[in-house]
């Protein structure tokens, strides 16, 4: 018999990204506030019984692997392999929509949908916790796509407590042309020690607490705008969104997607409207918050693996 589930594989912004140590194996310890995005990717995923197991992957983005080397593939190995699981042949298809290499934890969504699809299919699923643990050894983002919404994410990213909800502000979306090194800007980071962020994160907590977007722009922080050089394209994004009534805009993540938050959208959609005269493609999504996990609320398995 043939099992089939699609999943909303939800982007993410950071709101707050602070790097505070360089850890001896190389990896950064950070302080951050996450958000999910209405920016998704859909991922499909089939399980039937086969001779051995195998892992199929169709994605509509053809530059993307479809071997282990995608980040899907990688957490349906892992998700078997935890489980013990024999003799499966386990389909999935990409309906890429997140810009790769972006800074929006596109992989990560994919490869969090995959684990959540399986989960929900399995007739003995495991709890959110397990399946983060299996996330967090393919990627540090990974768990955080698992239970979506708003989070303050600690050590490298893996450690999740859960932050007051973002109001339903509209997000605008812009993909500068320039691609960014994440590991260049680490090396900067470490080179200026740049461990000590100018605002705290608790402040992005009580701003987000208070619901207002103000206060929400005045705690927003990203340390990786501060190695980016001058007149970088970034910044000229940034203010154009600032220009078109943006209450706040920034870099997400390691860049370089610089997102910008209104607070109506006919604001958002006039920004859209002057980067698109500047021949930018813009994306104007929403906040998603965590009820609904990283499969949208739609999928069978929901109450059984989705209750974050
Ligand atoms: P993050 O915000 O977590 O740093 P990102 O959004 O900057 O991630 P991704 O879109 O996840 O970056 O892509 C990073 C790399 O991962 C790309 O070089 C891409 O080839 C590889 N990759 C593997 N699997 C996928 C996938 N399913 N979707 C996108 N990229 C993938």
């Amino acid at each position: 018999m043939i099992m089939k589930i699609n999943v909303n594989a939800y982007a993410k912004i950071n709101l707050y990204l602070a790097v505070t140590k360089r850890r001896e194996n190389g990896y950064h310890d950070i302080e951050s506030v996450m958000q999910s995005i209405s920016l998704h990717d859909t991922v499909s995923v089939s399980v039937e019984t086969g001779e051995k197991n195998e892992i199929l992957l169709s994605c509509s983005d053809k530059n993307l692997p479809t071997d282990r080397r995608n980040l899907a593939c990688r957490a349906a190995e892992a998700y078997i392999s935890e489980r013990g699981i024999e003799k499966i042949r386990v389909k999935l298809e990409i309906e890429k929509r997140i810009p790769v290499a972006a800074g929006l934890a596109g992989g990560s969504a994919d490869a969090a949908g995959t684990l959540v699809a399986l989960n929900a299919l399995s007739p003995s699923p495991l709890t959110v916790d397990e399946l983060c643990a299996i996330g967090a050894r393919l990627g540090a983002d990974i768990p955080f796509v698992i239970k979506g919404g708003t989070m303050t994410a600690l050590g490298i990213g893996e450690i999740l407590l859960p932050a007051p909800e973002m109001p339903d502000l509209p997000i605008l979306l812009l993909r500068p042309r320039e691609s960014v090194s994440t590991a260049a800007a680490y090396a900067k980071i470490d080179e200026k020690s740049l461990f000590h962020a100018p605002k705290p994160l608790s402040d992005m907590l009580s701003a987000l607490k208070s619901g207002s977007a103000d206060e929400i722009a005045d705690a927003a922080y990203n340390v990786f705008e501060e190695v980016l050089p001058d007149g970088t394209e970034v910044f000229e994004l940034k203010a154009l969104l600032r220009e078109n009534g943006a209450v706040l805009s920034m870099m997400s993540g390691s860049g370089p997607s610089v997102f910008g938050i209104f607070r109506t959208e006919a604001e958002a959609k006039k920004a859209a409207d002057a980067a698109y005269l500047l021949g930018y493609e813009s994306e104007l999504c929403r906040p998603v918050p965590s009820e609904n996990g990283s499969c949208g609320g739609d999928c069978a398995g929901c109450a059984s693996s989705c209750k974050n």
